[in-house]
């Protein structure tokens, strides 16, 4: 139903439930804290991620963590560790990856965060190329280029991923246009410092490049972290331009058909499909002319800080339907938060206050990504950011799968199917905003996909206390169907999208 023929008692409600919902994610909060804790300054550390746990529920030990400030800094520390033979990971300031990737076996490894590793090196305006540490949030990132008048085309949709986060997983936005959304096929150059010999001084530090070393290069922009320290990071980036975003909700009975052609008609489009609603929700997106009037801002509602009381409260509910089976209930609450998110425009603003109507257009550093949750003030945990692990807020698994596009009819038909089987089984997902579809693209990295495709993301409901001993019986009832557990009752290891 499009917003025009919504009756008047309705447009009541949804007015007053988007100042609710306005009012519940305000604009502060308590930032997240460091991934890795140190019981005697920075020796016997833990580290887990942004959510307090990894997917087998373990927390991973090191002998200690290193902060370096600088590339020097860094050499010298990865050459101490080689000489002494230790196993090393790299940390991030947030620790994004569900998967344990910055954990070493065992408990005397070696973790360097890249938390002060936070510089830019070089904008070049007139090259249009930007030099950043790898220790760099996307948020800076995007500031940064902004600043020289440039922009990165495509990227995560979330600010609180740092640059070597990134190339390690190959991390990416929505396009099949250009080189396709993958933040990796826009650098142009890395450093990296790794384990080297006894003549090297015990480490290395390699320049790669698509010119100079394309095979070294290839593999070093998608890395997963094992080929060393990603230190600096050359990006290639554009003129600042603006894009033009309008939502629109329709019925998915075409939707096979049109998630094959829809990617290449909208630069950044993407879609929100709510299978046990029967809706889809298309993204189009394209870029217009920089004079193009309009400030929009795109500061995505989940993303922003939240009450946390309101957090426990949903959390409650979700964990008291969860218990009680209660099907309809999480088909209800789905659908009120779909329709929530649709009627605030997810958070698009056209000034950056008020959402006046579609098209919302504005500039591509105020439109590409956001997380307005991580950079706000201490407030001892009055707000926080939803996922959060010290409150009792949203505690999720989170899958990704990617399907070419050659395939993507028959998978959204084999969805359907299930669909009409039993109507309301992908509440759940619904629940968390359905399938987030994204369109990815050929890339030279050894580890970047290999066709168009769409990437799903699937996010739904973790249990926070199942664990092998202490089932309740109704959980013993349930331990098939947990995404937590295999058969005999073991934690499973899942997979969770890079
Ligand atoms: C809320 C949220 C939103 C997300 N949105 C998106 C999205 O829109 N698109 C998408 O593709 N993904 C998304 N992700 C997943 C995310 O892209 C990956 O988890 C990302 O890699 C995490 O980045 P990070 O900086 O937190 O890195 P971490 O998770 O800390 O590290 C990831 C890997 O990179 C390695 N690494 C990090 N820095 C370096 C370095 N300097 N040198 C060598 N190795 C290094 C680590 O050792 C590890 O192996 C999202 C995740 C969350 C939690």
């Amino acid at each position: 139903m499009g917003p025009s023929r919504i009756f008047p008692s309705w447009r009541i409600f949804l007015a007053l439930r988007c100042i609710f919902t306005l009012l519940v994610f305000t604009a502060v909060s308590t930032p997240p804290e460091d991934p890795v804790k140190c019981a005697s300054g920075n020796t016997d550390c833990t580290v887990t991620n942004s959510v307090g746990i990894f997917a087998d529920r373990s927390t991973c030990l090191a002998a200690n963590v290193a902060y370096p400030t600088t590339e020097a800094e860094l050499v010298s520390i990865v050459a101490a560790a080689t000489k002494a033979g230790r196993k090393m990971r790299v940390t991030t300031r947030y620790s994004h990856s569900v998967p344990k990737l910055v954990c070493t076996d065992g408990t005397d490894g070696l973790l360097i965060s890249t938390n002060f590793l936070n510089h830019t090196v070089r904008p070049d305006a007139k090259a249009m190329t930007l030099t950043v540490e790898s220790g760099v949030t996307l948020r800076q990132l995007i500031a940064e280029a902004t600043k020289v008048g440039l922009a990165l085309p495509y990227a995560p949709y979330w600010w609180g991923l740092t640059v070597g986060g990134l190339l390690g997983t190959g991390a990416h936005g929505s396009s099949l246009w250009g080189k396709g959304s993958a933040v990796h096929d826009y650098v142009t150059e890395i450093r990296m410092v790794s384990p080297g010999s006894v003549n090297d001084g015990f480490a290395k530090i390699r320049v790669l490049s698509e010119t100079t070393t394309p095979s070294e290069f290839n593999a070093a922009k998608v890395s997963l972290g094992v080929l060393g320290v990603i230190s600096q990071v050359t990006f290639k980036l554009q003129p600042m331009f603006k894009r033009s975003i309008t939502y629109v909700m329709e019925n998915d009975s075409d939707f096979g058909d049109q998630a094959v052609t829809f990617g290449k008609k909208h630069e950044f489009a993407d879609f929100v499909w709510l299978p046990s609603q029967g809706k889809v929700v298309y993204r189009k997106d394209d870029r217009v002319p920089v004079n193009t009037s309009g400030n929009g801002l795109y500061d995505y509602l989940p993303f922003r800080s939240q009450l946390s009381a309101i957090s426990a409260i949903r959390r409650t509910s979700e964990e008291t339907q969860e218990k009680f089976e209660d099907v309809n209930g999480k088909c209800v609450s789905a659908k009120l938060t779909s329709s929530t998110l649709f009627a605030t425009s997810y958070g698009l603003t056209n000034n950056g206050i008020l959402f006046t109507g579609y098209p919302v257009i504005g500039y591509q550093n105020r439109m590409m990504s956001s997380g307005s949750c991580l950079d706000s003030l201490e407030d001892g945990l009055v707000t926080a950011c939803g996922m959060d692990s010290r409150i009792k807020g949203e505690f999720f698994h989170e899958s990704c799968v990617s399907v070419p596009l050659t395939h993507i009819k028959s998978f959204i038909d084999d969805v359907k199917a299930l669909v009409k089987i039993e109507s309301k089984a992908l509440c759940g997902l619904d629940l968390y905003n359905g399938f987030l579809m994204r369109y990815v693209t050929y890339s030279s990295a050894y580890l970047g996909r290999d066709t168009e495709a769409l990437s799903f993301d699937m996010t739904y409901y973790r249990s926070k206390d199942v664990t092998p001993d202490s089932l309740t019986e109704t959980a013993k009832r349930n331990v098939n169907s947990s995404p937590d557990l295999d058969r005999t009752g073991k934690p499973k290891l899942d997979l969770k999208s890079l």
